[in-house]
């Protein structure tokens, strides 16, 4: 036990600081109550209702990912042990991976260990000293970490921003050029403007990276994603990424596109090749996850009911307008949306304050994050403890 005591005090006063500013983060415990509604017992006995997860189809409750899970193990075998090009994969890895590529219409998926992972991996590994990197203002911070570790020099365009986008990619480079974006935005919930980007990409020759860690499951048929949804075929991008965490209800990740990139991914993906391969469980239940999403039209169905309940009950607040299961509030200030947060848990409910930087300062906000797995009366009860509450946003 020997901090030295210069710095134990720096990091102590960086978190006095953040405390006094309303922006201290903490985990807690919340064990999953029996039911396929996302209720939780804190560590106070308390029951909640989430708004929190982005288990958007209600999947991570789904008996079949238990029993997928649960007859994987029967395999013998719990951890994978090592990384997957030093100790292999396992039957489970090879047939998710081959279903998502048929899924998706591509010609490989390479599995990584989470989406963060993937975000890191790629950006390193298809990034050259000399390239240019062009990332949406809104971007996960996973795809901006990446472009820091990629070395080069990389700009933000104005959030879905055609005209911006474009005068940036105009300016001449030696390199080629890299467009990266998501096809859902994480915390505002709208969608990329896919075609035109796809476009710009086309006449740039630009590569396009897009991030669907929002909107597999969510979107177009059979939950494919972005592309489905705005009627393109997948060489509209050069390639996607996926996180199983999400609407799949499970853990890890995949990146999806052309073989031989696939190949270089495998070379150069420090993300990839220094990880441990994810449990063989885990994939069987993310296999189970893909077949229940695909055959998931009913619960978008639902997804959508929901989604239009809210909205509707929710007319004339600070609200930004969304199509997905991603809904925000805007409170302003980083007390406003934590008072609202201690209002909505005083009434049963689980939805935290998210501020800065999550989010852009000023623009701390309810991220209500809707589930199939929740029913039009969850939602009533949502709006209802929402009454009365109101930010300082503009
Ligand atoms: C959650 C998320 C990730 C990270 O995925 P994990 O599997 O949770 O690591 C990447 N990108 C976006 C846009 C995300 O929302």
């Amino acid at each position: 036990m020997s901090i030295p005591s210069t710095l134990q005090t720096g990091w102590e006063e960086a978190v006095a600081v953040r405390t006094r500013a309303g922006l201290l983060r903490q985990t807690e415990v919340l064990q999953p109550l029996p039911g396929s509604r996302p209720c939780y017992r804190d560590t106070a006995g308390m029951t909640l209702l989430s708004f929190a997860s982005n288990d958007y189809l209600g999947l991570a409750r789904h008996p079949a990912l238990r029993s997928a899970a649960i007859e994987s193990l029967e395999g013998g075998e719990y951890g994978a042990g090592a990384a997957p090009l030093l100790g292999g994969v396992r039957t489970e890895h090879a047939a998710l991976a081959l279903a998502l590529a048929e899924w998706l219409g591509v010609e490989e998926v390479l599995l990584f260990g989470s989406g963060y992972l993937a975000n890191l991996g790629i950006l390193t590994a298809l990034v050259e000293a000399g390239d240019q990197l062009f990332l949406d203002r809104l971007a996960h911070a996973s795809l901006i970490d990446g472009a820091r570790l990629s070395g080069v020099r990389f700009q933000r365009f104005r959030h879905n921003d055609l005209a911006h986008l474009e005068t940036l990619l105009q300016k001449p480079t030696a390199g080629r050029a890299w467009i990266v974006t998501e096809g859902v935005f994480s915390m505002d919930g709208d969608l990329a403007p896919l075609p035109e980007l796809a476009a710009l990409a086309e006449r740039y020759g630009a590569g396009l990276l897009l991030d669907e860690a929002h909107a597999f499951g969510v979107l177009g048929e059979q939950g494919r994603g972005s592309l489905a949804h705005w009627g393109l075929t997948a060489d509209a991008v050069t390639l996607r990424v996926g996180t199983l965490g999400k609407a799949f209800g499970s853990y890890g990740a995949f990146v999806a596109g052309p073989r031989s990139l696939m190949r270089w991914l495998q070379q150069a993906a420090r993300s990839y090749l220094f990880h441990t391969a994810l449990p063989a469980n885990v994939a069987a239940a993310s296999r189970a996850a893909l077949d229940l999403l695909r055959q998931g039209e009913a619960l978008r169905k639902h997804l959508g009911d929901l989604r239009d309940t809210l909205q509707t009950g929710l007319q004339g607040r600070s609200y930004l307008p969304s199509s997905t299961p991603i809904q925000g509030l805007i409170l302003g200030g980083n007390d406003a949306a934590l008072q609202a947060a201690a209002q909505l848990r005083a009434a049963g409910m689980y939805c935290p304050a998210v501020r800065p930087p999550t989010v852009p300062a000023g623009q701390a906000r309810l991220r209500i994050s809707l589930s199939a797995a929740h029913d039009l009366h969850d939602i009533e009860g949502l709006l209802a403890a929402l009454q009365g509450v109101d930010g300082n946003a503009r």
